[in-house]
């Protein structure tokens, strides 16, 4: 009888920091982010394109917020990145803990296992993801407290995934978890675009809260796209935001406070 090996869950990392949350309904608080490496989508508007392929180090802060960063190899076994994420969790200080990207959810065998071993720490865990892998959610489901989903507009980024962002949704809105939807826009946006991502949220429930996010331009140097990006009027949004509280209760804009605040 051939013995079964045990293989040893990994994941493939780009850091873990502490930092201010900057986005969405969480802005402002203090979280432990968890930047997992790897995305399978190409926005136009990606301000993350270090995290598109996986590199062959991560970078760990070892004291919350003081940028003191070790460096390791790739990937990185499950029973570290728990001892990095206590070491992390001084007291008092964190709210949550977010799972971010690249896409976490490309990660979802490595997470059914690290996430109900790092629910003994008492953080209300916090999934930001493209929203596009309802199959993956399901693996993760159980452990998640809130979820911060990306609905792309094909004409802002590139990307068209409806039926996904839909079904996605409609999971975590069954699971009870706390909710937002996030939406890019720059100039380019096509308002019968936003109609639809508000008819979509309104058929799943009208009380989920839509952020829209003015597109903070790319430098020079981070732009890979064709694609000019441009951050939307001012005009532009108010119309937006009218437009989508029509069918959504709560349409609020926001653009991205921790580049303001020059966290990471
Ligand atoms: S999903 Fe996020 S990380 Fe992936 S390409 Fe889009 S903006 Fe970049």
């Amino acid at each position: 009888m051939i013995a079964k090996t045990k293989v040893k869950p990994t994941a493939r990392l780009i850091e873990v920091f502490s930092a201010i949350q900057g986005e969405g309904l969480n802005v402002g608080t203090r979280q432990i982010f968890i930047r997992f490496a790897i995305c399978d989508l190409r926005c136009h508007f990606c301000d993350s394109s270090h995290t598109w392929n996986a590199p062959s180090v991560c970078q760990i802060e070892r004291s919350p917020g003081l940028r003191d960063f070790e460096i390791h190899s790739n990937p990185i076994p499950l029973s570290t990145l728990i001892k990095w994420v206590e070491r992390q969790n001084l007291p008092f200080l964190h709210d949550s803990i977010s799972l971010t990207g690249g896409e976490p959810l490309l990660h979802a065998p490595f997470l059914a296992q690290f996430l109900p071993e790092v629910r003994s720490l008492n953080l209300p865990i916090y999934l930001e993801t493209g929203g596009h892998r309802p199959e993956q959610l399901d693996m993760i489901l159980p452990y998640l407290d809130s979820v911060g989903m990306d609905l792309k507009l094909p004409s802002v980024s590139g990307e068209s995934h409806w039926t996904e962002h839909e079904k996605f949704l409609q999971i975590c809105f069954d699971a009870n978890l706390e909710i937002f939807v996030k939406i890019i826009v720059s100039q380019r946006t096509d308002p019968g675009e936003l109609e639809r991502a508000a008819l979509l949220v309104n058929g799943i429930c009208q009380d989920i809260p839509i952020f829209l996010q003015p597109v903070t331009p790319l430098a020079e140097s981070q732009k890979f796209s064709q694609v000019v990006v441009e951050a939307p009027t001012p005009n532009q949004v108010l119309e937006w935001q009218a437009l989508m509280k029509r069918f959504v209760k709560q349409v609020r804009v926001i653009p991205q406070t921790h580049k303001m605040l020059r966290q990471l």
